[in-house]
């Protein structure tokens, strides 16, 4: 029998660079700026209290690191030849020419900081560039965009293949990349490492 598995979701995750050892000392320098932005980032702080309990992201208040220093701008430039691997993967008549970054901002995810279920609308193509994964840390994870239209169908047994499963949680690496639509619903599940998940996150948009 031959299956056919029309519709794909594509997610796209990629090592940015290779686990050599200057990249790991360039993914700690990352993390060092992502500490200096947050000790600056008072408004960001206060904002984290009230709507990101445990953790801290400066999506509200410093959402233009691209703008901010080298690294990210550098950071920014490598991620953009992927989001043009992705867009050729999707066979979009498009290229990263067609967009630009409109947001990019850092989160640092203590232990039991949630995010819950979101989209990143008026977007094209979001994603995440992972610092640090702590052992135990959550992954991120993607729910299936069919969903709604599921409401008279048979419950899913308990070990579905990965491609019938409603909810699919991915668990990137330090120096990961991951790039998905950003129409797709996601979200980072309670983090239970005892060190901060660090990472920073990313939307692209028609130019
Ligand atoms: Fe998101």
């Amino acid at each position: 029998m031959k299956k056919n598995l029309l519709f794909a979701t594509q997610i796209y995750h990629q090592k940015l660079s290779p686990s050599i050892p200057a990249f790991k000392k360039h993914l700690r320098s990352i993390e060092e700026e992502v500490y200096q932005i947050m000790n600056m980032d008072t408004a960001g702080v206060i904002w984290s209290e009230k709507n990101y309990k445990n953790g801290y992201t400066s999506y509200s208040s410093q959402d233009q690191l691209h703008q901010l220093s080298s690294t990210f701008s550098d950071l920014e430039q490598q991620i953009r030849k992927h989001v043009g691997r992705y867009l050729r993967q999707l066979d979009y008549n498009a290229s990263p020419k067609d967009l630009i970054m409109t947001d990019f901002w850092a989160n640092i995810m203590a232990t039991n900081t949630i995010h819950t279920a979101h989209i990143h609308p008026q977007s094209v193509i979001s994603g995440t560039f992972y610092v640090s994964t702590p052992k135990n840390c959550s992954g991120i994870q993607f729910e299936d965009p069919r969903l709604g239209f599921f409401m008279n169908a048979p419950q899913v047994k308990s070990q579905p293949r990965p491609y019938n499963q409603r909810f699919v949680q991915i668990f990137p690496q330090a120096g990961d990349l991951v790039l998905f639509e950003s129409w797709l619903k996601h979200e980072v599940p309670l983090n239970s490492s005892k060190e901060p998940r660090i990472s920073v996150s990313f939307n692209y948009g028609w130019k």
